[in-house]
């Protein structure tokens, strides 16, 4: 009798335990206590950054929300804070629809009118264009409207296939734009504008405006962080989804995704991002952060209070601390 109670207790107390663990590759556990103890470490550190308000809307947003979320190698997704938030996914779209792009047309046909070059200017600064009048990269704003413009299809088509796929990626039907965010970006996004006209002169592209309105659309999808992890552990496994499904398996695009993450996803702060962090990543407006640990897990974080780059800064410090405790760092 007392030995099916001390077993019965030794079994409760190991059921209970083991969700605080996971393994992540090389014999390493990460502890969920871990991951919220960065969050609580680093959560005030939003005083010091600034939520996006050039679109007015984002300016909404609640500057104490932090949120973490891993999808392991088993495609666990683990999770803290304010995982449930939900906002607008912004630049890590243009991930899917560089995606899109390369699958449609090939890498070599979406890069003959861009570059992969890294930058020293801001995501939306104005052109953005190399010397042959070229977008610079598909992560800063210029080439990531010119990469939307390469997806086949008239009037919101494009977006519908980036929705779709992020839908699918996630495993998650009801993700979808946010209409309010959407209207924001598209009544305020002069240098947007002006940066798809400069392409038009330059003959890069011939579609009307509609095709800046895909890009508007694409950029005010919502999602919470926990879709972000499995968007993120998506690229890291080669377009392997979380459930094991290989539908969209292609190693060499989630090689180039990676590349250019690593070279121009936190747009100026990429080069010190890469020593500090040293993974695959990508930064949106609206708060959210993506990294890859290449072949193994997704990671993605959430505050929208912004640093001067236009990365969450609560983000950074989480993934930093994060990324050294478990040395994750691809270097
Ligand atoms: N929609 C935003 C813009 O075009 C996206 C920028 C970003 O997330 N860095 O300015």
């Amino acid at each position: 009798m007392y030995k099916t109670i001390s077993f019965l207790s030794i079994a409760i107390f190991y059921i209970l335990s083991t969700p605080s663990t996971i393994v992540c590759g090389q014999n390493k556990i990460i502890d969920k206590k871990v991951m919220l103890h960065l969050v609580n470490k680093h959560k005030l550190a939003f005083t010091q950054g600034k939520v996006a308000d050039y679109i007015p809307e984002l300016g909404k947003a609640n500057p104490k929300a932090v949120a973490f979320s891993i999808t392991n190698e088993n495609g666990e997704t683990w999770s803290v804070g304010d995982n449930k938030q939900k906002f607008t996914i912004q630049s890590i779209s243009k991930l899917i629809a560089l995606m899109l792009a390369v699958e449609e047309n090939g890498e070599e046909k979406v890069f003959t009118q861009m570059g992969y070059y890294g930058t020293h200017h801001p995501f939306n600064y104005f052109a953005n264009l190399d010397h042959n009048g070229r977008p610079l990269n598909p992560m800063m704003n210029a080439g990531a409207i010119y990469t939307t413009s390469l997806i086949a299809g008239d009037a919101d088509e494009p977006y519908q296939k980036i929705l779709a796929r992020i839908r699918y990626i996630t495993n998650n039907p009801k993700i979808d734009i946010n209409p309010t965010i959407y209207e924001s970006e598209k009544a305020t996004g002069y240098r947007n504008r002006g940066m798809f006209y400069l392409m038009k002169n330059y003959g890069m592209i011939e579609k009307e405006e509609e095709v800046l309105n895909n890009y508007f659309r694409q950029c005010s999808i919502e999602i919470d962080v926990e879709d972000l992890s499995k968007i993120a552990y998506f690229i890291a496994n080669q377009g392997t989804r979380y459930d094991g499904d290989k539908t969209h398996y292609n190693k060499e695009l989630m090689q180039l995704i990676q590349a250019q993450m690593l070279t121009a996803g936190m747009y100026e702060f990429s080069g010190e991002y890469a020593r500090t962090i040293a993974l695959p990543s990508k930064s949106g407006v609206g708060g959210g952060i993506i990294a890859t640990v290449p072949n193994k897990i997704g990671i993605a974080v959430y505050n929208p209070s912004l640093d001067e780059h236009g990365n969450s800064l609560v983000g950074y410090l989480i993934l930093k601390d994060f990324v050294q405790e478990y040395s994750l760092g691809i270097f």
